[in-house]
């Protein structure tokens, strides 16, 4: 079960990776089957359920195009 999921803000991101590095479950990368407003290759998700909800991606990116929501325990 998901920890938590992330909103990417596609257009924004320019990417440079740093993210996909930095997540501990390796659930990140770079869709090469797109570009995004920018030009760039955007970041995606490939495994959500596997999302642990630790931030680190968000943390790094130099851009602030991730938000990282914790999913609450009922
Ligand atoms: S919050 Fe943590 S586990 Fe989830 S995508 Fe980001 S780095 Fe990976
Ligand atoms: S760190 Fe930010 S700008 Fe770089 S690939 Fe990840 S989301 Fe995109």
């Amino acid at each position: 079960m998901a920890k938590g999921r992330i909103i990417i803000d596609q257009d924004k991101c320019k990417g440079c990776d740093l993210c996909v590095h930095q997540c501990p479950v390796h659930i990140l990368e770079l869709d090469t089957s797109t570009t995004n407003q920018k030009g760039y290759t955007p970041l995606m998700v490939n495994d959500p359920e596997k999302c642990i909800a630790c931030a680190f991606c968000a943390m790094i990116c130099p851009d602030s195009v991730i938000t990282v929501e914790r999913f609450v325990k009922e």
